[in-house]
């Protein structure tokens, strides 16, 4: 069994929106597909994987240094100890040569998007979806059968056309029971006002809207909008501060009685957990929002995982950032608390297919091999073309 090519094209993401603290007008995504040599239905097995949504593409990274790595392994030293798969880990570790520990970067997603490959073209192999190995592989009871699923979004408008409120709407009508706004790219006063319309939509129950800062605030601005939210008892209020100031994010949680959710810029299991040892994140309530296609991929996600339970954290409290079919699976396959959609934005890779059925506040995998991209509409053109 051998990878026979491994490609990576660059793809811009559709929809010129903008949070707290960068427009995501400039931004792409690395697309890796792997070739193998095992033939289904006439064709070669592709594994198609790409690194999550909100940073950039890293064709450069991918080109220069971790594809040749990667065709330079002997195949053999890519693959499980019965033969009969690739191993994500000897696959990650063969592409990570050479490198230093810690800043970690760019480097993290382009590593993802490779590692992820690996996992949907195993699951295609395998002729099962990716959720259903990934709990094999992880020894955990996975939830098959749905997974909690909130529509983030609550923008800024400034045309007037077009409210923070109808858009809420919008998702409700597609299915969504709870939602997310963003906050920071106002004043406190407008803010509220924004907070205040957006609680209509969920007849004013705060614990179905969760409020996200992007990182935007400081520790003065941080306290004050944690006081002024708490009687809202909202869902969560989200990455408050620098993702990297733990000081801060403990000194809002000694404060704040709600729930905190945070880590999605975090990249590898040490840096999440110093900020399990030190950013105050409260165990049974506060969420961890790591993005595995961020940040190494499943097997560093894995080992993430298995060092919070060690803290004493529960995976429930594990709700990735990056609403797309690859963290459906993984949130399914290992159990997590939920996972996040952008209904309509990051297309073509933001989202689900129509098959996977939201509905009642759920999105459940569907029956696909692997993480099922070719049933993403939008996706599926750019599959074929990666390959031709
Ligand atoms: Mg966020």
């Amino acid at each position: 069994m051998n990878i026979t090519d491994i490609r990576d094209l660059s793809i811009k993401v559709e929809g010129n929106i903008a949070n707290a603290f960068v427009s995501f007008a400039e931004h792409d995504i690395s697309l890796v597909a792997i070739v193998s040599d095992v033939v289904r239905n006439g064709k070669p097995l592709v594994g198609y994987a790409f690194d999550s949504i909100g940073r950039f593409a890293q064709g450069g990274i991918l080109r220069e240094r971790m594809i040749p790595r990667l065709r330079r392994a002997k195949p053999e030293s890519l693959l499980s100890d019965d033969g009969k798969l690739f191993d994500p880990a000897r696959v990650l570790a063969t592409i990570m040569r050479n490198e230093k520990p810690a800043g970690h970067g760019d480097r993290a997603a382009a590593a993802a998007a490779i590692e992820l490959a690996v996992w949907d073209l195993n699951a295609k192999i395998l002729d099962v979806p990716a959720h259903v190995l990934i709990s094999q592989a992880f020894g955990v009871k996975g939830k098959p059968d749905g997974i909690e699923v909130y529509a983030a979004g609550g923008y800024y408008y400034e045309d007037g056309q077009r409210t923070l409120e109808d858009e809420l709407k919008e998702y409700a009508a597609m299915g969504f029971t709870s939602f997310k706004m963003k906050i920071g790219g106002a004043s406190l006063k407008q803010d509220l006002a924004r907070i205040e319309s957006a609680l209509k939509v969920v007849d004013g129950d705060g614990s179905r809207l969760s409020v996200d800062a992007n990182g935007r605030f400081d520790l003065k601005t941080a306290l004050a909008y944690a006081e002024a939210i708490a009687p809202f008892k909202l869902r969560w209020y989200e990455e408050i501060g620098d993702p990297l100031d733990y000081e801060l994010n403990r000194r809002v949680a000694e404060v704040y009685a709600g729930r905190i959710a945070t880590g999605e810029n975090l990249f590898s299991t040490q840096d999440v957990k110093n900020l399990a040892l030190y950013g105050g994140m409260r165990r049974g309530l506060d969420y961890f929002q790591v993005d595995p296609g961020l940040s190494y991929g499943l097997t560093e996600f894995g080992a993430t995982i298995a060092m919070l339970e060690e803290q004493g954290f529960d995976r429930a409290q594990v709700h990735p950032h990056g609403g797309h079919m690859i963290n459906l699976h993984i949130a399914a396959g290992l159990g997590l608390g939920g996972c996040e959609a952008y209904p309509g934005v990051f297309q073509p890779f933001g989202g689900y297919a129509p098959e996977c059925g939201i509905g009642g506040g759920t999105v459940r995998p569907t029956e696909a091999p692997g993480f099922g991209l070719e049933q993403k509409r939008e996706l599926a053109p750019w599959l074929e073309k990666i390959i031709a």
